[in-house]
C-alpha cells in the first residue's frame, strides 16, 4: 500500500481557510483529539476523560488498512490539538492528512502528535526492503500491537504525554485517569491470563496476520491464515492446503474479525470439525463500548473457538 502524497481536493481549501480553524479554539473548551481508529479514540477517551472531545477517523469495522482520506478529515485534523495514529504503516493516509491540514500542533514534532507505536516492542519488522510485488501489506512489522493488552498501557500512555503538553494545567486529572486505566488494565489482565491459562501452545488459525501480539501475550501457537498473505483474500487452493495442514495437524480452532466474511472461515471449520469464533474488529462493534469491552470479547471468542 502506497501513501499518497497529494490529497486532490486540497486545492479547494485554502491555507487562509485552514489557518482560521486551527486559531478558534477558545480557551475553555474540550481538547481535541482526532485518532484514526476506534481502539485509539476508545484509549483516548479514558485518559481525557470528561476534559476531551473524541472523534475517530476511520468507523468501526472500516478496514484500517483500505481508508480513504475524505475532505472533512483535513478539516477535522486542522482543528485538532492531539492527533494520534497506529503508525507502522497500517494508517500510512494519516500523513497525507497531517500534511494537507497545516497545522503545526499535530504535525510531527508538534505538541499534540502522538504516533502510538513510538515506544512499542514491535515484532514481524522485515529485515530486507520489500517490493510491493510480494503482496505483503506490513513492511514495516505488523502494526496490530493494540491487541495486546499491556500496548494498551503503553498507547494510554503515549497520549497522557501528549495531553499534558497541549493542556498543562489539567495534568494531574490526566495522570489520575491514566493510572485508573492502567489498573483497570491490569485487573482484566490477571483474569485473561487464568482465562487463557488451559490454552498454553493450542494452534489457531486466524483470518489476517494481526494476532501476533496477543497470541505472544498469551501463549497461543499461530497455525495459519486464511489470507495467502496479508491483504490478499482466501483462495480456494490456499484454503485447500490450509485445511489438510489443520487435519493432519488437527487444529480446530478459527478466528475472524468481524469485518471479514465468514464463508471460507465456516467451511474450514466444518471440513476441520473445529470452531470458528467471530470477534470485533473495531471497539463499537458486537456491544463493546470500551477498549476492555473489546479486549473482553476478544478473549471470549478465543475461548470459545478453542473449546473452552
Ligand atoms: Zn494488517
Amino acid at each position: 500500500m502506497k501513501a499518497k502524497n497529494t490529497l486532490p481536493f486540497v486545492a479547494a481549501l485554502s491555507a487562509l481557510a485552514l489557518a482560521t480553524l486551527a486559531a478558534t479554539r477558545p480557551a475553555s473548551a474540550a481538547v481535541n483529539v482526532v485518532t484514526t481508529t476506534p481502539e485509539l479514540a476508545a484509549i483516548a477517551r479514558e485518559v481525557g476523560g470528561g476534559l476531551v472531545s473524541i472523534q475517530s477517523l476511520a468507523k468501526p469495522d472500516q478496514d484500517y488498512h483500505k481508508i480513504e482520506a475524505r475532505p472533512s478529515d483535513v478539516v477535522k485534523v486542522a482543528r485538532a490539538d492531539v492527533f494520534v495514529k497506529l503508525g507502522m504503516d497500517l494508517d500510512q493516509w494519516a500523513d497525507a492528512l497531517i500534511g494537507s491540514a497545516r497545522n503545526a500542533r499535530v504535525a510531527s514534532g508538534g505538541a499534540g502528535y502522538v504516533d502510538a507505536s513510538r515506544l512499542i516492542r514491535k515484532k514481524e519488522v522485515q529485515q530486507h526492503s520489500i517490493s510491493g510485488a510480494s503482496g505483503d501489506i506490513h513492511p514495516a512489522g505488523n502494526p496490530h500491537y493494540w491487541l495486546d493488552p499491556e500496548n494498551g498501557k503503553v498507547i494510554a500512555y503515549e497520549i497522557l504525554l501528549a495531553l499534558r503538553n497541549v493542556d498543562g494545567k489539567n495534568a494531574r486529572t490526566y495522570d489520575a485517569n491514566y493510572q485508573k486505566f492502567s489498573a483497570a488494565v491490569d485487573e482484566h489482565m490477571a483474569k485473561y491470563r487464568q482465562q487463557m491459562a488451559p490454552f498454553k501452545n493450542k494452534p489457531v488459525v486466524a483470518y489476517h496476520e494481526e494476532w501476533v501480539y496477543f497470541m505472544d501475550r498469551f501463549g497461543l501457537n499461530s497455525f495459519g491464515f486464511l489470507e495467502a498473505k496479508p491483504g490478499l483474500p482466501p483462495s480456494a487452493a490456499h484454503v485447500s492446503t490450509l485445511i489438510s495442514r489443520m487435519r493432519s495437524a488437527g487444529v480446530k480452532a478459527v478466528i475472524v474479525p468481524s469485518i471479514y466474511p465468514t464463508r471460507y472461515p465456516n467451511f474450514v471449520a466444518q471440513s476441520v470439525g473445529g470452531r470458528v469464533a467471530v470477534v470485533p474488529y473495531s471497539v463499537g462493534v458486537r456491544g463493546t463500548k470500551t477498549y476492555l469491552d473489546y479486549l473482553d470479547a476478544i478473549v471470549d471468542g478465543f475461548r470459545t473457538a478453542l473449546g473452552g
